[in-house]
């Protein structure tokens, strides 16, 4: 391959020696484990905090921790239904599976988002809480959602798991709903050198029983006042993020000049082609382009050593682990269809114009 899908050796390289140093300084002082008073993950939850402009932020151990223990917190469990979208990465599902509550799906509209007009017919006396996933890097229709889950007095939580960066009327994601969850994950808009996740939200009770979660219920030693997890951030890895996180602004920009050019060189192509909203900013975790002749795409990629991905797969009501729900594709058509038309083409921020000319010049050979 002439270029990873994503590279994570360049962003090294320009991070150098200060990463360096940083791992180093950790490593020196032994702050290996996030307990309540680790300087490098109170460091990096106030930061993170500030960038998004929510008031609390909670490290932790992964994003599929943190939807888990967001749902956790609000007191989600056995017998209660929690909506979740029908294309999102399985963790948005598992976390709820994970809390003893049932999963209930919603099929997608456009750019695999969550369709608000199909929400309120998946509402029954048992549900808690509606996740959305802000999938790709691009907000859902928030006001929309807002609108129902106020309503009908339903929680509302934001999988924000590849959406660092992105905002909704100017404001960042993760802070509409009572909780915003983001995973670290070392490919996503913020990546860590392993697992690491982050939870944020404005409402200060909440924030304190997170922080009692991700440390088995504890804040101060030797006091238990709920059970929780061991599903701390580690120091390691908040230092990692805290060297990243001053040029995560420019990376996201970096990522929309990217998705600009390629757009533009798509113009007129038999494509549909990913674009910012009517009041969401688009964070480009992924460039997605959708068109019948996918299969060719991808092959002629291949050919010429360009990597593409296709996010995802199977949407989730048709995954084995679902069947007992047995899905139909006239319950969830998006969700069973769009799977088979979408590609995801390179984009990071240190990406070439070269190599985007040379990759529209392949797919456009195919269309
Ligand atoms: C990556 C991702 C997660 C999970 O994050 P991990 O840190 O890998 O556990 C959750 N939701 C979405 C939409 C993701 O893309």
């Amino acid at each position: 391959m002439k270029i990873p899908f994503v590279d994570l050796s360049a962003q090294y390289k320009s991070l150098q020696p200060r990463m360096d140093e940083a791992i180093a300084e950790v490593i020196a002082n032994t702050a290996f484990v996030g307990f309540a008073n680790n300087p490098y993950v109170l460091k990096f939850q106030e930061d993170f905090a500030r960038y998004t402009g929510a008031k609390h932020c909670i490290g932790c151990s992964n994003g599929t921790d943190a939807i888990e223990l967001a749902l956790r917190a609000l007191g989600i469990g056995s017998g209660d239904e929690v909506i979740v979208p029908a294309q999102t990465w399985i963790s948005t599902a598992e976390a709820v599976s994970a809390t003893g509550a049932q999963v209930r799906f919603v099929d997608t509209k456009g750019p695999q988002l969550i369709d608000p007009l199909l929400i309120e017919a998946a509402i029954t006396p048992k549900t808690r809480a509606v996740i959305v996933v802000h999938l790709r890097g691009l907000p859902v229709d928030l006001d929309s959602i807002l609108e129902i889950t106020q309503r009908r007095g339903l929680h509302l939580v934001e999988d924000c798991a590849q959406a660092h960066g992105a905002t909704y009327r100017g404001q960042h994601v993760g802070t509409f709903g009572a909780i915003g969850t983001f995973s670290f994950f070392p490919g996503k808009n913020l990546g860590a050198y392993g697992d690491a996740g982050g939870i944020i939200t404005n409402d200060d009770a909440l924030a304190l029983t997170l922080r009692r979660l991700v440390n088995h219920g504890s804040i101060n030693k030797g006091e238990h006042l709920i059970e929780g997890r061991n599903a701390r951030m580690d120091g390691l890895q908040a230092a990692v993020l805290g060297v990243k996180l001053p040029h995560l602004q420019d990376w996201v920009e970096a990522r929309r000049r990217c998705a600009a050019l390629y757009n533009e060189l798509f113009a007129g192509a038999d494509l549909i082609l990913p674009s910012d909203s009517d009041k969401g900013r688009h964070a480009y975790h992924l460039y997605v382009i959708e068109g019948v002749r996918r299969d060719a795409i991808a092959a002629a990629m291949q050919k010429e050593g360009y990597p593409s991905a296709v996010h995802y797969p199977t949407g989730l009501p048709f995954l084995q682990c679902y069947a007992y729900m047995k899905a139909t594709k006239e319950h969830f058509p998006n969700a069973f269809a769009q799977p088979a038309r979408i590609l995801s083409l390179p984009i990071f921020p240190e990406l070439t114009e070269a190599h985007i000319c040379e990759i529209v010049r392949i797919v456009r050979s195919c269309v």
